[in-house]
């Protein structure tokens, strides 16, 4: 008898998770089967869930998944580094597949734009084998073409986990974009994933100082605890932009303002907002705007006068996620990466779910 995998499965826009079974995958060619370990929910699942970002359903969620070989492929199969791989390896992978053909491909080398990307649990369906192309789930089918990435062995799965897709969003924005100075200042706004990430990361490109902008207070209080920044502004008591800035300048040198602003909220307003927190001639990263919330009043007049200079990034690529896991070793030994995690039974997603939507928690996952 086939062993049968449980699976979260989203069946309608805003109706709960269904857990479902399916057989067990056999790996495709060039392909590998996982064991999942753990499963992260991202605001991203929120918004599929939502239906802000519209996916093909049925669909098993989750997009960040870490775990262990169970199957592979006869045919050779290779870690990113061209190491073999074996069952029983720990490892993580880039959750997308860009086709490395096209123009965003191939002539702009800009594969997160690419157009048809393939993106376990976000545009991969459940309705036709092997169904399991998800992370919420016992066991993930990954296919040719999967980078995947063994974890070091000084790293647990709990650390890989803990940032999420957050951990290699932040890093293709900061590495593509930002130039970081020791003595800087670094601005970031939003105490989600992304933002812990991002202010994470400034620290390790350089900066002195890292001021991070969010709410509520207990997410400020870990993001302190394990060393994720400096100093923080608590949005619930400076609930105004102009006392935000006010406090913000009076934390930086010559009250000049933040040498980079990192924006992680994903709110539009918080965009006018990083204009205002940036020095003259300062450097500005929109990272948090993932989906389309519509437009938001700027002053573009600030942008001239000021001589900013303003960045976008998307998603991440594979080059992005071997960073992402090479930095991990260093991250570890700084900060306590599994303080970040709440963990939820498979069956418990939806409990899950609302918790992130909620921001009862700074990051959840399931262990399946
Ligand atoms: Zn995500
Ligand atoms: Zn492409």
């Amino acid at each position: 008898m086939t062993e049968l995998i449980k699976a979260a499965v989203l069946t309608a826009v805003n109706k709960p998770l269904e857990i479902q079974e399916f057989p067990a995958p056999a790996p495709s060619t060039g392909g590998a089967v996982v064991t999942v370990a753990y499963a992260g929910i991202c605001g991203t699942d929120i918004h599929l869930k939502t239906g802000n970002l519209s996916v093909p359903m049925p669909i098993v969620m989750g997009h960040e998944a870490v775990g262990t070989i169970a199957a592979l492929d006869p045919a050779p199969s290779t870690d990113i580094n061209g190491a073999p791989l074996r069952v029983g390896d720990r490892v993580v992978w880039s959750n997308n597949i860009p086709c490395g053909r096209c123009h965003e491909c191939l002539v702009l080398k800009e594969r997160t734009l690419c157009k048809s990307r393939k993106i376990y649990g976000i545009n991969r369906t459940s309705s036709e084998a092997p169904h399991l192309l998800g992370g919420m789930a016992g066991q993930i089918a990954l296919e040719a073409g999967t980078a995947i990435i063994r974890i070091p062995d000084d790293v647990t799965f709990e650390e890989v986990i803990a940032l999420g897709c957050a951990g290699p969003t932040a890093l293709h924005g900061m590495l593509e974009n930002l130039t970081i100075h020791p003595g800087d200042t670094v601005a970031v706004q939003g105490s989600g994933p992304v933002g812990l990430a991002a202010a994470i990361y400034a620290k390790q490109m350089g900066a002195d100082q890292v001021i991070l902008l969010g709410a509520p207070a207990s997410r400020l209080e870990l993001a302190l605890e394990i060393g994720a920044c400096d100093e923080v502004i608590d949005m619930g008591i400076y609930t105004d932009p102009a006392a935000r800035l006010e406090k913000l300048r009076q934390m930086t040198a010559q009250e000049r303002g933040a040498d980079v602003v990192i924006e992680c909220a994903g709110v539009p307003a918080a965009v006018a907002e990083s204009l205002d927190l940036a020095r003259p001639n300062g450097q500005v990263l929109i990272l948090g705007q993932y989906t389309d919330h519509g437009a938001t009043p700027i002053n573009p007049h600030y942008i001239t006068k000021k001589q900013l200079k303003i960045f976008g990034s998307w998603g991440f690529a594979e080059a992005h996620y071997v960073k992402y896991v090479e930095s991990l070793p260093q991250l570890r030994k700084r900060h306590d990466l599994g303080a970040l995690l709440t963990v939820f039974a498979l069956e418990d997603v939806n409990e899950a779910m609302d918790t992130v939507a909620a921001g009862q928690c700074t990051k959840a996952v399931l262990k399946p």
